[in-house]
């Protein structure tokens, strides 16, 4: 009673821009929530679910709580402060953008699977700039092996209607991120999802801790579709995360083959009986793809071993 809720659009330090039913109002914490926090990863960030109580008059909202996430985007980098670490929440599909220029690497794209899979969010592959792909029907094959069960969009921002094309994934309430590496035309995608309305609305103004007037760009978005899109830098470089999970079914082909290795432990680079190995004697895997198996593999055990000291 006398509570709304509200959804955090942007975060800076103890400053939030908060979304909620009576419009764009700024946050702050509660001292209750600030200080009783057990991590600086349970106080708000883009994309939380939070419990408000408003000001209507000053456009102000007072944060007393952070819901549950469903999802949640960190990035485990060795040694960082916990509070660097989230990234985002509550997204529900991942577009991870890749374009079928000369920036095309099917490597990379197993990466940003791995994480997606992590993070529980659902991702979508999507291939932009196909006006510049002479063998779009090959790549297409390729991505698929390498995405399994995740869909494939092809598209181009330039030549194509982009909402058309993702039409089966914008669905009302949904909440999408974009990933990619620079220039794949993550901003040109969002740019026509979004429409005009960006370019009017996109910008939050704010007085920041100098009292200097700055403009910044909103990093949620509700689109008129109902459609929220989540745009925040730290989302467009994600590449590290922590757990196997997502590994073993980015690589489902392989975690299948080292069932059947010989020994239990097996670490699939030289035993005799190895699955792994006959696989790739066999034709039937990919020796690259293998090859990236183990090396994201290193990295995870690298990363998860940096924890365990930090922790
Ligand atoms: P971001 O860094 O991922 O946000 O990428 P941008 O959206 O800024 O796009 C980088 C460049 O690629 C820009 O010059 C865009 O005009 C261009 N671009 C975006 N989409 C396409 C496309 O479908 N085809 C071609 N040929 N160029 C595109
Ligand atoms: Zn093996």
């Amino acid at each position: 009673q006398g509570f709304s809720a509200g959804r955090i659009v942007q975060e800076n330090k103890t400053r939030y821009v908060v979304y909620s039913e009576y419009g764009l109002l700024t946050g702050e914490l509660t001292g209750k929530l600030l200080y009783t926090s057990q991590s600086p990863a349970d106080l708000p960030k883009v994309g939380d679910w939070v419990v408000i109580s408003v000001f209507e008059q000053e456009q102000k909202a007072i944060i007393h709580e952070v819901l549950k996430r469903k999802t949640c985007f960190s990035r485990k980098v060795p040694g960082a402060k916990v509070e660097e670490q989230i990234i985002a929440t509550n997204i529900d599909l991942l577009f991870i953008v890749q374009s079928l220029d000369q920036s095309y690497n099917i490597r990379r794209l197993e990466r940003y699977l791995v994480m997606a899979h992590e993070s529980g969010a659902r991702p979508v592959v999507v291939l932009n700039k196909s006006d510049l792909c002479h063998n779009l029907e090959e790549k297409l094959t390729e991505v698929k092996a390498s995405a399994g069960n995740v869909p494939v969009v092809a598209l181009s921002c330039l030549e194509d209607n982009v909402s058309i094309k993702l039409a089966p994934y914008l669905q009302p309430g949904i909440t999408i991120a974009f990933t990619g590496s620079s220039g794949v035309g993550k901003s040109s995608l969002i740019n026509q999802l979004a429409g005009e309305k960006r370019l009017e609305t996109g910008l939050v103004r704010s007085v920041d801790s100098k009292g200097r007037h700055t403009t910044t760009h909103r990093e949620l978005l509700l689109l008129e579709n109902g459609v929220i899109l989540i745009d925040t830098p730290g989302m467009r470089e994600l590449q590290l995360w922590q757990a196997e999970e997502g590994l073993d079914e980015a690589f489902e082909d392989i975690s299948q083959l080292t069932l059947q290795c010989r020994f239990a432990d097996c670490s699939h680079t030289q035993e005799k009986g190895c699955a792994v190995l006959a696989a790739i004697d066999a034709g039937e895997l990919l020796p690259e793809r293998y090859q990236s198996f183990l090396k994201l593999q290193k990295e995870l055990n690298y990363l998860s071993v940096k924890t365990d000291i930090h922790s």
